[in-house]
């Protein structure tokens, strides 16, 4: 099923989110209209704020678990919306599956009233703790479906599984990106993730947090190269016959990481190492051989340019990291 004519709005649920965000100024840039969808619950209205003042984007305050969400024409759906740091999801795990099941299943419904071509946010934490790497789209995964990640990990592969009845019912054009760890300006400063977090100790010469022994891997994508990959899974015409892998195959530990930007940043900070928080994936790195097939696209940003990119971001004053007992 492929929609020939040009889009000419989309709806972006989770639109006020670090992700969204940067997906609603591009899709603006590249002459759509933006509906921005969002409940504000780790999105921020300012990271759309200065997007207000165009006449192309209406902001709706919303809640995806919501099924009266309101109708609007709209050619695009993507659904963002999900709480994506792993204490942001923790702390209401409940939520988090509901806004995940619920909240998708209400999108994908939207989306077909409207005749919209949907694209679902997956990620990378559906293959869990992987006994295959690199991880390709046909591997099912290891996931720890009672552990305290659950609540995200089996939520989005509940919400994969929403995606591929509707495709099969024949009812809408589905496409699912699998994102791996993506990083950049807008991520907030608080929110527990890896990259926000070494990033503002640094800066601010506190120790730099290491869970575990640091030998865990992950795989660190910047936001550019991804939103541009969400766009052209979007828009390209043949519908992918399952899930795409987006993320940047650069495979870097945890502790090397550490490492690299305290040297990056002349920092004076000590590492530290704290626990592992329980289920905490060993290893990942995605293979990205199907999107450079099917959609042309590769990661360009090297780490080393998109953590100095985003290190100017944290450096703005005003931001301050979280510490662990807050998180
Ligand atoms: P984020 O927390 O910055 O953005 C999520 C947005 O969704 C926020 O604006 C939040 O307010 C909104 N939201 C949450 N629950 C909602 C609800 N019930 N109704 C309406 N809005 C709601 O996270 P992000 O990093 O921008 O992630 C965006 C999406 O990409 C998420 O679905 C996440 O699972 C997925 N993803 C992100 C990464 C990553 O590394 N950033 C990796 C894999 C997948
Ligand atoms: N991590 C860390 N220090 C921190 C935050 C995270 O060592 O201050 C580790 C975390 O345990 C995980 C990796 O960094 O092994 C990536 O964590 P993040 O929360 O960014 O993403 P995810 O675990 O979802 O991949």
């Amino acid at each position: 099923m492929n929609v020939q004519h040009l889009p000419q709005t989309a709806l972006v649920a989770g639109g006020a989110g670090f992700l969204g965000s940067h997906l609603c100024d591009e899709l603006l840039a590249r002459g759509l209209r933006v509906i921005c969808l969002d409940n504000f619950h780790t999105g921020r209205r300012s990271n759309v704020a200065p997007l207000c003042n165009d006449r192309r984007f209406t902001l709706i305050e919303a809640d995806v678990t919501d099924a009266r969400l309101p109708d609007q024409p709209v050619d695009w759906v993507f659904n963002l919306a999900s709480p994506a740091s792993p204490p942001h999801y923790q702390s209401d795990p409940v939520r988090t599956m509901m806004t995940n099941v619920v909240g998708t299943g209400n999108l994908l419904s939207f989306a077909t009233r409207a005749g919209a071509r949907y694209l679902q946010a997956s990620t990378s934490e559906v293959y869990g703790d992987p006994e295959l790497h690199p991880q390709r789209e046909d591997y099912w995964g290891h996931v720890n479906p009672i552990g305290k990640r659950a609540c995200y990990d089996e939520g989005k592969r509940a919400a994969e599984s929403l995606c591929y009845d509707h495709f099969r019912a024949g009812s809408l054009d589905v496409r699912v990106a699998r994102i791996f760890n993506t990083y950049g300006p807008r991520m907030r400063s608080d929110d527990g993730r890896i990259v926000s977090n070494l990033l503002v100790q640094a800066l601010e010469g506190r120790e730099i947090t290491v869970y575990g022994d640091g030998s865990q891997t992950r795989s660190f994508c910047y936001v550019s190269d991804l939103v541009r990959g969400l766009i052209a899974l979007m828009a390209v015409d043949e519908t992918p016959e399952g899930p795409v892998n987006l993320g940047n195959p650069q495979e870097v530990s945890v502790l090397d990481l550490a490492h690299h930007i305290r040297k990056a940043l002349s920092s004076s900070s000590s590492i530290t190492f704290k626990p592992l928080p329980s289920d905490d994936p060993k290893r990942r790195r995605p293979d990205i051989t199907r999107a450079k097939s099917l959609l042309d696209w590769t990661p360009k940003v090297p780490l080393d340019e998109g953590l100095a990119r985003t290190a100017a971001w944290f450096g703005v004053p005003g931001h301050r990291v979280a510490q662990p007992e807050e998180l």
